[in-house]
């Protein structure tokens, strides 16, 4: 190998201590990854595929042996300098994508690398580049909810690209997509190879996937050896990948829906990256703000950064718990201009708590389903609110649909109000962040009726309130 490797696993183990005894995960492994090598490690599942993916990022330590990164071992960096590493060298990919679901597409993608402390003002074009690379650039302000699972995990893909890491680990990251939503992933891990030098080390069951590999290596018993092909599952031979795998561009996806207003990406309303990236921008590579994306793989794998748990769980409840959020007054105009003040309060004011946002949305239901309405949003002086005993007040305004009234109660409309926000404990993003996503119910009254009508038309009796909103419960 003319270059000194880039990751390299010596003589490295891991046990697990169970309740029964221990697990010997990854037993005595050597391996060594080239600069923009790409491994593909296969293996019958609990094999201890996920466990040296983790031991290769750093995830985890091994209980003998070492694992260096860049030559050094992991074991010999400071807290700081290993996350500094994770958050701009390397690329995490898991099977379940582990989007943020209150993000759009643009901004899962351009979040890691705004952590990482790459420059504010090439984020978005890069994450443009990015989605266009996975074949979702007409997608980028949709929400994962929005995606199928095989554009979820292509988003995935580009925001383990955004930081330009020198390493993608993937822990399959086609194992639950079909053939043809596999082939795209592998067509852009191939592409990827083929113009950037980044190395990618692939846990995979697809043959397919697997074929793109420089080589191939199998585990067994945490055991890990050059793959016999003889011994092994049968690969098929590169010619026989799909057709994908012709790297010719446009013809990889599914062409978007024809009938998508050409909107292009901008930080602008709604969007959480709009105050984020002041506050990112700052924001050198903080030990707890990558958390979140640890905190996501420790979720899958069950490998936890020890270090920052206890302080991860007093800031978790602090943005769960102490963070009282909900509507606190509903006002309609004749003119069905609707003015929802949503409130935001701390219960615990002792200790600070900061929110970025939230980032609001209203839906109002039609048939069964929520249709979005544009609202206005009072802008604050900054994006950060520091929120203390009293209540901070985030009004917002929209024009009500006269026609959607009397969906499920008569001379009321259904209006649901999302709230996505960030929360913090320290005032400069340097915490821990914790994403909360609320949900809201009530019913709107139609300011044109009167309430002897609203009362005849549901049957109330002649005494029943009328109020001008009902709050519900969450459903
Ligand atoms: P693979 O990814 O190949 O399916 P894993 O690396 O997830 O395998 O697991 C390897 C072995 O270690 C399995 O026997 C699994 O049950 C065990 N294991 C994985 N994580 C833990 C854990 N946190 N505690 C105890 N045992 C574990
Ligand atoms: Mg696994």
């Amino acid at each position: 190998m003319s270059y000194p490797p880039i990751i390299e696993a010596r003589h490295a183990s891991l046990t697990y201590h169970t309740r029964r005894g221990p697990i010997t995960a990854i037993d005595d492994v050597s391996l060594a990854i080239a600069p923009g090598e790409c491994v593909a490690i296969l293996g019958r599942s609990g094999s201890g595929k996920s466990t040296l993916l983790a031991l290769l990022g750093g995830l985890c330590a091994p209980t003998a042996g070492e694992v260096c990164f860049a030559d050094r071992p992991w074991r010999s960096r400071t807290q700081r300098e290993t996350i500094g590493i994770r958050a701009s060298k390397i690329g995490i990919l898991l099977q379940d994508g582990a989007l943020l679901p209150g993000l759009r597409a643009l901004d899962n993608v351009l979040l890691p690398a705004a952590l990482a402390g790459k420059p504010r003002g090439s984020l978005v074009t890069r994450a443009e580049e990015l989605l266009k690379l996975v074949g979702l650039a007409d997608r980028w302000d949709a929400y994962p909810a929005e995606l199928s699972g095989g554009q979820q995990r292509r988003v995935a893909l580009a925001r383990a690209l955004a930081a330009e890491p020198a390493v993608i680990l993937a822990d399959e990251p086609t194992g639950d997509l079909d053939a043809l939503a596999a082939a795209e992933i592998a067509a852009i891990l191939a592409r990827v190879r083929a113009h950037h030098p980044t190395a990618i080390v692939l846990v995979t069951h697809d043959p397919a996937l697997a074929a793109i590999a420089d080589r191939r290596l199998w585990m067994e018993r945490g055991r890990c050896t050059a793959l016999n092909d003889a011994a092994a599952p049968p690969l098929p031979p590169v010619a026989v990948v799909p057709a994908m795998l012709e790297l010719s561009g446009a013809a990889v996806f599914e062409p978007p829906p024809p009938d998508l207003s050409p909107l292009r990406p901008a930080i602008g309303e709604g969007s959480l990256a709009r105050s984020w990236l002041p506050f990112l921008g700052g924001l050198a590579v903080s030990a707890a703000a990558i958390a979140l994306f640890d905190g996501l793989i420790a979720r899958k794998q069950d490998v936890v950064v020890h270090a920052v748990r206890a302080e991860r769980r007093l800031a978790e409840e602090m943005a769960m718990q102490d963070l009282r959020a909900d509507i606190d007054d509903v006002v309609v105009d004749v003119d069905g201009k609707a003015t929802v003040t949503a409130y935001l309060q701390n219960f615990r004011p002792e200790r600070p708590l900061h929110v970025l946002g939230p980032a609001l949305e209203v839906g109002v239901q039609r048939d069964g389903r929520w249709d979005t309405v544009s609202i206005e949003l009072d802008k604050p002086a900054t994006p950060i609110r520091t929120i203390g005993s009293d209540k901070t007040l985030v009004p917002l305004t929209f024009s009500v649909p006269e026609e959607k009234y009397d969906e499920l109660l008569q001379g009321y409309l259904h209006v649901r109000i999302g709230a996505a926000m960030v929360v913090s404990d320290r005032p400069d993003g340097t915490g821990d962040l914790f994403e909360r996503l609320d949900a809201y119910y009530i019913y709107l009254r139609d300011p044109r009726r009167t309430e002897d009508d609203v009362r005849r038309a549901n049957g109330w009796g002649d005494k029943a309130t009328v109020p001008l909103w009902i709050a519900m419960p969450s459903h």
